[in-house]
C-alpha cells in the first residue's frame, strides 16, 4: 500500500514526526520531489535531528530510503548527512538513489546566491540551495542525470556545453569568476565516486515492491501554497508539493497511492516572502513563535524565524483539497495550551466581499482575515492518550478545524515526539 504524507500549508508542518511514526510499520520511504532546501525535524530515542535530503524512515533498520527521480539531489549533503546520522549512534541507512534523479551542481548553488543578489529587496526569499536554478536547467534539458556520471564521454562533451552557456550569465549578468570545465567535470568524478554504492533503477524497485505488497511512504517537502502550478506564485518552490506528484517523483502509478495524509498545523507559520493573510505580529507573534513547534519556530536548515499566524481555515481547505487528502493528522495543537482565547481565521475578506475559496495570488494580497475566537483551554495536553481526555475546548477546536476542512482527522499529534499521538479513528 503506498500512502503520501504531504504539508497542507507552507510546510513545516510536521511531516518528518508524521513520517518518522508511520516508518516503523512501512518498508521504503521515499523523497520524490525538493531538495536539501526544507528541513524535517525528528526526535526520537536517538536524539534530535534536522534532517534536510533524507527521507525520515533512516531511524529503521528495516526501511529502505529512496532518493526518488523528482528530488534535486546534492549528492555531498546527502553523504554528509548519512555521516553525520551514524556518527550519532545511528545504523547506517539503507539507502538507494534513483539513476534517473539529477544533480545540485556547485553551479546551481552560486546562481542561486547571485541571483538573490542581484534582485535584491525583490528577492523571492531563496534559501540559496540551488534548487530553482536547478529545477530551470531540468526542464531547460540541461541538467545532469546520475545515470550520466557513468559515461564518461556524454558527461564530458556535456560539461564543456552546459560551461559555454553558464559563463555567459557569469561574465555579463553576473560579473563573477567563470566555471572551469576540467574543475567541474573532477568535481562530478567525485560526485560519481560518492554516489555510485546507492544507484538503483528505483521505478523496476518500486513495481516489485508494489507486487509484493510492501507498505510504502511517500515524503513530501513544503505544504500545498508552495506548489509552483497550485500555490501563491511566484512565491512557490520549484517542484510540486503534492501528493500527485509523489507518482513522478517516484516512478510508481497514479492510482496505487491509496492514501493520502496531509499534516495540518494546528496554528499557521511560514517562512520566507508571500501573502500570510493571517499572519500575527508583535509580542503576540513572539510569543507563538518562542512557544511554538518544539524549540521554537526557527528554520530547520536556515535558522530563520518563521512567520507565525492564527490558523488558516481558508488555506488549509483549500491546500487539504489539492493534496487530494484522505485523513488529516492534526500537529502542534500542545502548543496553544497557553491561550484565553483562540482565534481561527474563518473567511477572507476582499474588496469588502468574504470569500472562502483560496484566491489567486493578486487577490490574496488584498485579503484580510475574517476571525472567529475559539475559547482557549488553558492546560498542558502534553501526555494526553485518548481523544476524549482532551479538554472539550480542545476537542471543539479540533472538531472546527475538522469541520472547516472537511475530511476527518484521524491523527492528533501533541507533542514533537514519535509517541506523543492520539489516533481518533
Ligand atoms: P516538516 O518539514 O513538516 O517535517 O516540519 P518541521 O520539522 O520543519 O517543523 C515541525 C516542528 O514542529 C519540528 O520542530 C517538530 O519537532 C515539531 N513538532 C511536530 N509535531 C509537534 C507537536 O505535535 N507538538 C510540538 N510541540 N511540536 C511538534
Amino acid at each position: 500500500m503506498v500512502r503520501a504524507i504531504v504539508g497542507a500549508c507552507w510546510g513545516d508542518e510536521g511531516k518528518g514526526k508524521i513520517t518518522d511514526m508511520l516508518a516503523e510499520n512501512s518498508d521504503i520511504v521515499i523523497r520524490f520531489q525538493g531538495g536539501a532546501n526544507a528541513g524535517h525535524t525528528i526526535i526520537n530515542d536517538y536524539g534530535r535531528f534536522a534532517l534536510h535530503i533524507l527521507p525520515s524512515g533512516v531511524f529503521y533498520k528495516h526501511t529502505t530510503c529512496i532518493i526518488g527521480n523528482g528530488v534535486a539531489l546534492n549528492i555531498p549533503k546527502l553523504v554528509e548527512e548519512m555521516a553525520e546520522l551514524v556518527a550519532q549512534g545511528v545504523p547506517q541507512p539503507n539507502i538507494l538513489v534513483s539513476d534517473r534523479c539529477q544533480i545540485v551542481m556547485p553551479y546551481h548553488i552560486l546562481f542561486d546566491a547571485y541571483e538573490e543578489a542581484r534582485l535584491a529587496g525583490k528577492s523571492f526569499g531563496s534559501t540559496k540551495s540551488g534548487i530553482a536554478p536547478f529545477y530551470s536547467d531540468k526542464y531547460a534539458k540541461i541538467g545532469f542525470q546520475v545515470s550520466e556520471l557513468f559515461d564518461e564521454d556524454i558527461l564530458k562533451e556535456k560539461v564543456e556545453r552546459v560551461c559555454v552557456l553558464k559563463n555567459v550569465l557569469l561574465e555579463h549578468l553576473y560579473h563573477q569568476p567563470l566555471l572551469d570545465p576540467k574543475e567541474l567535470l573532477d568535481t562530478l568524478h567525485e560526485y560519481r565516486d560518492m554516489i555510485a554504492p546507492y544507484v538503483c533503477d528505483v521505478s523496476a524497485y518500486l513495481y516489485e515492491a508494489i507486487k509484493a505488497g510492501k507498505n510504502i511512504l511517500l515524503e513530501g517537502q513544503l505544504g500545498s501554497l508552495k506548489d509552483p502550478d497550485h500555490g501563491i506564485y511566484p512565491m512557490v518552490t520549484s517542484s510540486s508539493t503534492l501528493a500527485a506528484y509523489g507518482a513522478i517523483g517516484a516512478g510508481i502509478p497514479p492510482y496505487e497511492i491509496k492514501e493520502i495524509t496531509t499534516v495540518v498545523k494546528a496554528y499557521s507559520s511560514a517562512v520566507g516572502a508571500g501573502a500570510f493573510v493571517s499572519e500575527i505580529f508583535g509580542d503576540e507573534a513572539d510569543e507563538l513563535r518562542r512557544k511554538g513547534g518544539d524549540k521554537g519556530e526557527f528554520g530547520a536548515t536556515t535558522g530563520r524565524p518563521r512567520r507565525v499566524g492564527w490558523f488558516d481555515a481558508v488555506a488549509s481547505r483549500y491546500g487539504v483539497r489539492i493534496q487530494g487528502t484522505t485523513e488529516v493528522a492534526l500537529t502542534v495543537l500542545d502548543v496553544l495550551g497557553y491561550l484565553d482565547e483562540i482565534p481561527m481565521c474563518v473567511g477572507y475578506e476582499i474588496d469588502g466581499e468574504v470569500v472562502k475559496d483560496f484566491p489567486t495570488t493578486a487577490k490574496l494580497e488584498k485579503a484580510k482575515p475574517v476571525l472567529k475566537v475559539f475559547p482557549g483551554w488553558k492546560c498542558d495536553i502534553r501526555g494526553i492518550k485518548n481523544y476524549e481526555d482532551l479538554p472539550k475546548e480542545c476537542r471543539d477546536y479540533v472538531e472546527a478545524i475538522e469541520a472547516e476542512l472537511g475530511v476527518p482527522v484521524t491523527m492528533v499529534s501533541n507533542g514533537p515526539r514519535r509517541d506523543e499521538i492520539i489516533y481518533r479513528k
